[in-house]
Order: structure tokens, then sequence, then C-alpha cells
């Protein structure tokens, strides 16, 4: 059987834009459209040209896109004005993108208040904006702005005004559930029953999630006939934002019921790019990302209760909807202090550490788990703290970096200045490194980062390191609070590893974490024990 191709269009660029507290600059969209381009959506709306600075400047700013069709967005012409003299469409039109998407009206309310023009005035703009697009030679997409609150108030209208732009060789109709106050099985009716006028394969769906069902109305749409989804990466979109194409993608590809009978631009190879996509437009955005997002978040997979646990291992798809390798995502075991002795054994067995399921050392392990948890680690997401520890319990670990004692001295005349100094303890020499810094923790990393030549014994495991990243949360209020910090560091192999420390003073659990972090690169690397020589 021929399948039939869904054609997927991302607005990230354009409606993710529009939410609060985000501002692109073009670099930033420069990266997000090569990123969508990689996976091989098929249109990505790069913004709206001569709307703002940032955009104009962007649709001027040379990208090669080879696998997505680049798309300006715009507003239909105004009333009084020929398209051809309209100062807000020629912008668009010198964007030279292959396409354009306009907005219109479609719901007679809007017209008539927002717009404040007759009907009919409305359909000529739609008719006449749509026409001198084509005859430019670019490919049309009509965004029939509340199409769905539209049709539920005049239903003959809203399909005028989808005729306008249809009637000129408009390429689609897309739906828009601007206000995001429609239920899928409404979008089903309507879709169904516009299709009856305009064929679905030149249908598209605009969702937002203002009632959770912006997925939900998008696949529901797809049942009914059309041919076009729009979305945004994390469903990034002003109030509850946009329909999620990082879960509609996956299920296109992934659930029968559409992997059956439709095809996608995208591969096998490139669904494993949505997790790290969904995570770099966090990083853009320097946003938290939202662990429980469907088939990209990191808790997706992540097992934490015992039975789930032994489950999982036994057979995944116990409690695992989709291989999480798919979507570039992967299980997570999380150790917990409702953890039983199978989560343990199961990391343990995840570092390749060998040992028999009654080794009276996994309680050992599992208490020490506990006891630190409850006093505010997480060892979630700090991999690499978990594995010291863990070795260290079974006697594994050399001891490393001895640390005699450290210091951290803020003082500020003129400008602000902070001093560090550490002491350490290698083969029974005391080592002093002092740094300064913007900051104590700074100023402490570069104390020991800028006297690694002074450790000499283990300067060439430290002459690669890299710290990439350094968070810090506070996990109670009031002056009790315990600060938790977690550090993720790398090296030349690529690979990053995370550590994390946990302290009511925010520098001794910044500390910890980065000792753990160097510690951890000697451990990885088997460097040789830090002798125990008399002191001097
Ligand atoms: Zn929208």
């Amino acid at each position: 059987m021929n399948k039939e191709k869904l054609y997927i269009f991302d607005t990230t660029l354009r409606d993710g834009a529009q939410t609060e507290g985000v501002d692109f600059t073009v670099s930033d969209k420069i990266k997000i459209a090569k990123n969508l381009n990689d996976i091989g959506v098929d249109y990505i709306e790069g913004g709206w040209p001569g709307a703002n600075p940032i955009d104009t400047e962007y649709f001027n700013t040379p990208q090669k896109l080879d696998k997505s069709i680049f798309t300006a967005f715009g507003m239909t012409k105004k009333l009084g004005r020929s398209a051809d003299n309209d100062p807000t469409l020629s912008p668009i039109l010198n964007a030279n993108t292959k396409a354009v998407c306009i907005v219109g009206k479609s719901w007679d309310f809007h017209v008539d208040v927002a717009l404040g023009i007759t009907k009919e005035e409305n359909l000529i703009n739609i008719k006449e904006t749509a026409k001198y697009f084509i005859k430019n030679k670019r490919e049309f997409i009509f965004d029939a702005e509340h199409f769905f609150d539209g049709y539920k108030s005049n239903p003959t209208y809203a399909l005028d005004c989808l005729k306008q732009a249809y009637d000129e060789g408009s390429r689609w109709l897309v739906l828009c559930d601007t206000n995001g106050g429609t239920l899928p099985h409404e979008v089903g009716e309507i879709i169904s029953k516009v299709s009856n006028s305009i064929p679905g394969k030149n249908l598209g769906i605009h969702a937002h999630n203002d009632t959770e069902n912006a997925v939900s109305n998008s696949l529901t749409a797809i049942l009914a006939g059309a041919r076009q989804v729009q979305g945004t990466i994390n469903g990034l979109g002003e109030r509850c934002g946009n329909a999620n194409l990082m879960s509609i993608i996956p299920t296109l590809f992934l659930k029968k019921s559409f992997s059956e009978k439709f095809e996608v631009n995208i591969n096998e190879a490139k669904l494993k790019s949505l997790t790290d996509c969904s995570r770099m437009l966090d990083e853009i955005l320097n946003r938290k990302s939202n662990k429980s997002s469907a088939y990209v978040g990191a808790s997706a997979f992540s097992h934490k209760g015992g039975l789930h646990v032994s489950a999982v291992q036994k057979n995944p798809k116990t409690y695992e909807h989709i291989d999480p390798t798919l979507v570039g995502n992967h299980r997570n075991i999380i150790v917990s202090d409702q953890a039983g002795k199978s989560n343990i054994l199961s990391r343990l067995e995840k570092y390749g550490i060998k040992i028999d399921s009654k080794d009276p050392k996994i309680s050992k392990i599992l208490e020490e788990v506990k006891d630190r948890e409850f006093s505010g680690y997480s060892y979630d997401g700090a991999d690499a703290s978990f594995e010291l520890l863990a070795n260290r319990l079974l006697g594994k670990v050399p001891d490393y970096l001895n640390v005699d004692s450290y210091s951290v001295t803020v003082e500020k005349s003129e400008k602000l200045k902070t001093n560090a100094e550490v002491i350490f303890l290698i083969d029974g020499k005391k080592i002093k490194c002092k740094g300064t810094g913007n900051g104590p923790i700074n100023a402490l990393d570069n104390a020991i980062r800028e006297n690694f030549s002074k450790v000499e014994k283990y300067y060439n495991f430290f002459s690669d390191l890299k710290l990439l990243d350094y968070k810090v949360r506070i996990l109670n209020t009031g002056t009790e609070a315990v600060t938790r910090v977690l550090i993720e560091s790398t090296d030349k192999s690529g690979v990053s590893w995370f550590t994390i420390g946990v302290s009511p003073n925010i520098i001794e659990a910044s500390f910890k974490a980065l000792i753990d972090s160097l510690d951890y690169k000697l451990f990885k690397e088997n460097a040789p024990g830090n002798l125990k020589l008399n002191e001097k």
C-alpha cells in the first residue's frame, strides 16, 4: 500500500518566538534552523521579515537549508492598498523564501471586532494577497486564524475565507486553533466537513495547547484528513504553548496507526536526534528541561520503584511503550531511598562492577546512598559521583586528592576580588595552590587548575580536563538551606561526567563536587594512588 506523505511545519522561530521571556538572537535562530533542517522537517518558518530588526537581519543572513523549505511569515494585505503597494508585503516577498505563510482572519467576529472591516473586504484581502505571492512564484500557505472558532460561529464564512486562497492556487490552507480551546472530537468533525470542500492534501493543522490537547488535536486532524501539521520544539509558544513536535514526530513515526498509513520526511537515524534537539532549545533558552516530557524527557524512561526495576530488567516492555534509544533517549534506573537492592545491582552492572547479588557490601552501598539522599544528595543526575562512591565502598578507589585545607577570602575595595588557596597533601608533601577569580567557586577552580603542574604526579591526567557546566540548587528555604551543586566535566574523550556536592555551605558543596570530578578523572584513567608517606 502506498503511504501518504505528511508534512511537518516548524514554527519555533515565529510562533515560538512570541513566548514570554523568549528573545532569540540571529545566531540562535541559525542554530535552531540548522538542527531542524538536519532532522528533516519539511518547512521552517523563520519569522516575519520587516516586523522587527532581528527577523529582518535573520532573513538577510545566508543559511544553507537543503532539506527544509524556508518560509517567511506575514499577514494579509491591508484594506485600501493593493497588494503590490502594501509596505508590509514587500519585505516578505523580498526575503526570497521558497514559501510564504500568510495569516488572515476566518472568524467573522474577529473581522468585525479586531479588523473593523466588512466580511467581504476581508475576503478580498485574502484573495489579493494569495494572488500577489502566487504570481511572484511563492508557494503559498494560508494560515486561517481562529478557523475552528470561526467555523463554529459561521461555517459558510470560514470556508469562504479558505476558498479565496485555495481558488488562487494556495498550496496549503492551515486551520488554526488560535485560542486553543477546541477539543479533539470537534477538530475531527470540522476537518471532515471541511474536506468535503477542500481536499485533505491541502489542509494543515495549527493547534495551541490551552486545553492540553494540542498534540491530540493535531493527531486527530491528520486522522480526519489534514496532511500538514504545524508545531514547535518542546511545544514552545505563547500562553500554554503550541503543539509539541517532539511528541508528534515520534508518534507519527513509531505508532502503527500512523506509521502504516503515512510517511514523513524524517528517517530512523534522524529520529534519534530528537532528544538532543529538545535539549538544545532548553539550552538556548537557559531553561531547565522538563524531565517528564513525553519521549524526550529525562524521566520518560526512568524507573524508580523496586518492582518496576526488576520487571524492566526482565523485559523493558513491561514499563516502556517504546525503546528509548529510538528517539535518542535512554533508560534510567534511579537510585533512591525507595530503591531496593535490585536498583543498586543494576546501577553497578551499568558501570561494569561485578558483584555477587548476596554480597553484604551491596547493603552497605544502599545504606550509604540512603543516608546521603537524606542529607540532600541525589545521584539521579550524578553518575560519576555514584560510581566513585560505590567503588570507594567496595575498596576499589585509591586515595587521590587529599585536601589538607582550603580557604577563600572575598575583599572589596575598588573592585570585588576573590582569592582562594587549596593545600593538597600528595605523597606526604604539602602542595599549595593559589588562585583568584570573579567569585569563590571560580577562584577555587582557578587555584587548582592553574597549579596542576605543581601536582606533578597527576598533571598529565588533568591537562585535558574541562568544566562544562555548574548548577546550584537550594534545597530548602530559609537560612537552614542546603545547597546541592552539580558539575559537568569532560576531557578529550568527549564524554562528560557529572559530580555532586551537598552542604549547607555553598562553597563547601561546590568544592566537594569539584574534587569528585578530579578524583573521577583519576579513577577512570587508573591513576596511581596517593602514597601515605610521613607527613611533614
Ligand atoms: Zn499560533
